[in-house]
């Protein structure tokens, strides 16, 4: 197949480490100074003290002064419409479960072909299976689930349910499984360039609930086939979905530190389901996006705190890789009350999935030569500098974003 490589392209320098998901921002932000899980953590990481009391801040003071009249209150309410919605998904009955005990026996090619097919059916764009990597595997639980005596977000269950067996916060966390199917959801371009705000975190929260719930089916289809299966989404990731998606062959590790796929560039969300069930596995692929990554600096250029680096890649963990600051991007989105995604949509392979745009991209993946004139000209024609689009009425006046 076109662009299928052996390996892929992002650069292994020495030995893959796991990552603990309570070194992720979005643990840390919740580490709100005397608690004990902040005691505990800044005792092994004194160094990051200053900078997770400044990530705290911002749900510290959600916390002590929360606010009695919503500034936009038609407009916030989408924060529990979709994000809230995930919750339930996020319980450990709905992304694992017991396996039933008749074992159907499967043909890996064939079966691959139906997994995806039903992967698209439950609305995944792109769809691809890789092996799991064993690195890719977080090693400890840092993200809370929503019961626990945690206050930063919706208090949507309290108290941990009787008998409960899933992960929580520090638990080890060990996957075994083989196969790793990831999938990709589109997000609505017109909506995410009005980001930052809160149509874009509405944006961005819709297709996080529709993948979750997308993730948690397919993961049960095939427990319901007789062979383990976990889903991996927002609020319960096992996984890094990231370089999980780039082995199964959806897209390329890029600058602005997401997979940038050549149908989607980087306007998506991703999920997967790792499992045992025998399948045949995607090869990864060259797109040439590391060298157009390295002639075209929109999404660092446009990158509101300069969280995205202009510079050349560092080893992370063994991979070298252009290496987000994950705090100042977090850190940003606490300044505008909302996540931003300009680099998701400034990304010049992020386009409408137009004739022109296919043809675009296809110069863009076989014509190196080709790359430096097209970032020029997505300047010239999209602008250099982010502008970010209103859209504020499209509810009231009926309209559906396009
Ligand atoms: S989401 Fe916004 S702040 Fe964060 S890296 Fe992207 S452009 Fe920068
Ligand atoms: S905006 Fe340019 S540099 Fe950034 S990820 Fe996209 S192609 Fe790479």
């Amino acid at each position: 197949m076109a662009h299928e490589v052996q390996r892929p392209t992002y650069e292994v320098v020495g030995p893959l480490e796991r990552f603990d998901e309570r070194d992720n921002a979005f643990a840390r932000e919740a580490y709100l100074p005397g608690t004990p899980a902040e005691r505990e953590y800044h005792a092994r990481h004194p160094e990051l003290v200053e900078i997770d009391h400044r990530l705290a801040r911002f749900i510290q003071e959600k916390i002590d002064n929360p606010p009695e009249v919503p500034e936009d209150p038609l407009n916030e309410a989408f924060y529990e419409t979709t994000f809230g919605s995930v919750a339930p998904l996020a319980q450990p009955d709905a992304v694992d479960g017991p396996v039933n005990s008749y074992q159907v026996k499967v043909d890996p090619v064939q079966m691959a072909r139906r997994i995806k097919a039903i992967a698209r059916h439950l609305g995944a764009y792109l769809v691809g299976i890789g092996p799991l990597n064993p690195a890719w595997v977080y090693t400890h639980r840092g993200i809370r689930p929503f019961f626990e005596d945690y206050q930063a977000n919706p208090p949507l269950f309290t108290g941990v349910p009787e008998g409960y067996q899933g992960l929580k916060y520090s638990d080890p966390i060990e996957i075994n499984h083989k196969y790793a199917i990831s999938m990709a959801f589109p997000q609505n371009l017109r909506l995410v360039r009005t980001g930052p705000s809160l149509l874009n975190d509405f944006e961005t929260g819709r297709v996080y609930a529709i993948s979750a719930l997308a993730a948690v089916e397919l993961g049960k289809y095939i427990r319901a086939l007789g062979y383990p299966a976990r889903a991996h989404h927002l609020r319960n990731y096992g996984v890094l979905v990231v370089p999980v998606a780039v082995d199964a062959g959806l897209g390329e590790l890029a600058r602005c530190g997401y997979s940038v796929t050549k149908e989607l560039g980087a306007n998506f969300r991703l999920v997967c389901v790792t499992t045992d069930l025998p399948l045949a596995v995607d090869n990864p692929v060259d797109l040439g996006i590391q060298d157009y990554c390295d002639k075209c600096l929109k999404c660092a250029d446009n990158c509101p705190p300069g969280a995205i680096p202009s510079g050349g890649k560092v080893e992370v963990r063994g991979v070298r890789k252009w290496k987000v600051d994950e705090e100042r991007c977090l850190l940003y989105w606490g300044s505008q009350g909302t996540a931003c995604g300009i680099c998701q949509v400034v990304c010049p392979w992020s386009k409408p999935r137009t004739l022109f745009h296919r043809f675009v991209a296809e110069i863009a993946t076989r014509v190196p030569q080709a790359r430096r004139f097209l970032t020029k000209a997505d300047d010239w024609v999209y602008g250099a500098t982010y502008e970010p689009q209103p859209f504020a009425d499209w509810a009231r006046s009926g309209q559906t974003p396009e």
